[in-house]
């Protein structure tokens, strides 16, 4: 097993967090977005690439946040936008049906080209290389999690004792153990998942519903407990980490 793969997993589960693969999503997100930004902004194959593709609107936001070179990325969307002018502005104003009665036989199928070139636009704004590396990147993670389970006794036990994941990482950690893990760990494997996700929901409603009663005057001087960033900790566990979810 690689260690470029095996060693942050290891980091992750050592360290303390709400989900040990948000850490890794993190992690592999801000190395594709400074790959964007880096030097790689001017390479002629990536802008190929981004030329096509641009960035999804979550990414857009990030770059647009975390850019110290205007001028690149000033670059790379003007390229993005003369690709997509060529590829659907004509379309778009051929797409307007006929009015009514003016040409017989030409306004039935204008349904389906207004669908079609939705379509289209959605699939283009969808589109990103950021999305797609960093998604590859936390597949192989989620292997080598499994691998290192069945294989690493240490790893094993920072698994069990892990407190939680987020849902969309249970998920995907239950559909890659459905298909890399045995019987025999799977047991291991999705008792200790569940237990973990078992446990956080009740902390989680236990701290949102004192946040809400935190409303009624009667409570107002009590005590906050641990209820201050339960809605924060809620949204990162039914949404993953987005960074903007955090308490600051
Ligand atoms: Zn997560
Ligand atoms: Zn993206």
């Amino acid at each position: 097993m690689e260690t470029i793969y095996t060693i942050p997993v290891n980091d992750a589960y050592n360290a303390e967090s709400e989900c040990p693969l948000c850490l890794l999503r993190k992690k592999a997100e801000d190395n594709e977005l400074d790959y964007y930004l880096g030097p790689s902004l001017m390479e002629p194959d990536t802008r190929k690439v981004t030329n096509k593709t641009g960035f999804c609107p979550d990414h857009m936001a990030k770059l647009n946040k975390r850019v110290t070179n205007r001028l690149g990325l000033a670059l790379v969307i003007h390229t993005h936008l003369l690709d997509y002018d060529e590829d659907i502005t004509e379309e778009l104003l051929e797409a307007a049906p006929a009015k009514a009665g003016l040409i017989r036989g030409r306004s039935s199928d204008y349904k389906a080209v207004l669908k079609d070139l939705a379509d289209r636009i959605d699939k283009r704004t969808a589109s990103c290389p950021v999305c797609d590396k960093m998604n590859k990147t936390i597949e192989r993670y989620n292997e080598v999690i499994m691998h290192m389970f069945s294989h690493d006794a240490g790893f094993k036990q920072k698994f069990l004792n892990t407190k939680s994941h987020c849902l969309p990482h249970t998920a995907a950690l239950l559909r890659t153990a459905a298909s890399k893990l045995s019987q025999n760990d799977a047991a291991d494997f999705v008792t200790a998942l569940a237990e973990g996700s078992n446990s956080y929901f009740k902390e989680l409603e236990k701290d949102v519903e004192w946040f809400t009663q935190k409303f009624d005057y009667r409570n107002k001087d009590k005590s906050w407990g641990n209820s201050k960033n339960a809605i924060q900790r809620s949204m990162r566990f039914l949404s993953s980490d987005r960074g903007d979810f955090n308490e600051g």
